[in-house]
């Protein structure tokens, strides 16, 4: 919950948008030019918070007005949610907050700025409602590492088909059109998964769409069978999962309103006990591709229902024969 409050706002409040990408570089005083293009759209300077990205050695800044949403979300996390308040504790501890001065420059504190390693030249790369700043040659190897671990995987499995979740990971169109013109190259990759995150303009989907060498599917962008026309006008194919649609039924209608727009369908899941596999199960036969494992990533599943064996979904051993054909175990 807490990675959903700060890394997947619902949506923007639309008033600004930090596209594209700069290069900078800090001061004497180690102080960083915002781009004027970004802070244009402020008729008051706003209060940035400066957040450390637990998970990729980056920074990531967030307008006041919109971290006041991101707080709210984070008010909600239950007491007994120990990492979720184990995370919040030292994300509170580390933050910063700055405003831009009358040159446009920002001073961020030096245990940041060090903690993320930018020394001189920074990247500022726009994420729409926020941005990031990252050492060139930490970003260099970020990028790397799906190379590397693409290359150690060809290894193995050199025709294997695969299918690649970005999952929103790519700040800007162009920089996802680069990075699925790399992976089809490789000539076995199936699709795409949400390239960009949620939150990207219908613009600059379409403009993705019209030149993607592979197809992209959405996931975070398709909910529920209302979202099904600018779905189909941003994508090629959706990713429909029952938790997102809230049961069978929905799920059955996000599957059908998909095919009839024409969008190829996918059924994915989270990690999930047989009781909503099982479910899902029973709309294999309106999708092209499924991903419903979930069931058996977890080894204490309290229920029985059906089975997965070399890529093949069976109700055949599942005690029950009716409803969604589950028992407990
Ligand atoms: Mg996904």
């Amino acid at each position: 919950m807490v990675e959903a409050a700060l890394e997947n706002p619902v949506s923007g409040p639309g008033r600004w948008n930090f596209l594209n990408t700069y290069t900078h570089f800090m001061d004497p005083k180690r102080r960083l030019t915002i781009p004027s293009e970004w802070r244009e759209p402020f008729s008051k300077t706003p209060t940035l918070y400066v957040l450390p990205d637990f998970f990729e050695r980056s920074l990531r800044l967030i307008p006041d007005a919109d971290m006041d949403r991101r707080l709210e979300k984070i008010r909600q996390i239950p007491l007994s949610d120990r990492r979720g308040r184990d995370l919040v504790r030292e994300l509170g501890r580390q933050s910063d907050k700055v405003q831009w001065d009358s040159q446009g420059r920002i001073r961020i504190k030096d245990e940041l700025l060090n903690w993320a390693g930018l020394v001189d030249q920074v990247l500022l790369m726009g994420a729409y409602d926020t941005f990031e700043l990252w050492d060139p040659k930490t970003w260099a190897q970020t990028n790397r590492a799906a190379t590397v671990d693409q290359d150690k995987l060809r290894e193995v499995a050199p025709v294997k088909t695969l299918r690649v979740d970005a999952n929103e990971g790519w700040k800007t169109k162009e920089q996802a059109l680069e990075m699925i013109e790399w992976l089809a190259k490789d000539g076995h990759i199936e699709f795409v998964e949400q390239p960009m995150p949620a939150a990207t303009p219908v613009k600059d989907w379409v403009w993705l769409k019209a030149r993607s060498p592979l197809p992209i599917f959405a996931d975070e962008s398709y909910h529920l069978a209302k979202d099904v026309p600018q779905v189909a006008e941003c994508f090629h194919g959706a990713n429909v999962k029952l938790v997102k649609t809230g049961g069978v039924s929905g799920g059955f209608e996000a599957l059908s309103a998909a095919r009839k727009a024409g969008l190829k369908t996918m059924l994915g899941c989270m990690i999930e006990s047989s009781i909503l596999i099982s479910a899902a199960a029973h709309l294999a036969e309106l999708c092209d591709h499924l991903d419903v494992d979930g069931n058996i990533l977890i080894s204490n599943d309290p229920y029985l229902g059906v089975t997965s064996s070399k890529g093949i979904l069976s109700f055949a051993q599942a005690p029950e024969k009716f409803g969604l054909r589950v028992s407990p175990r």
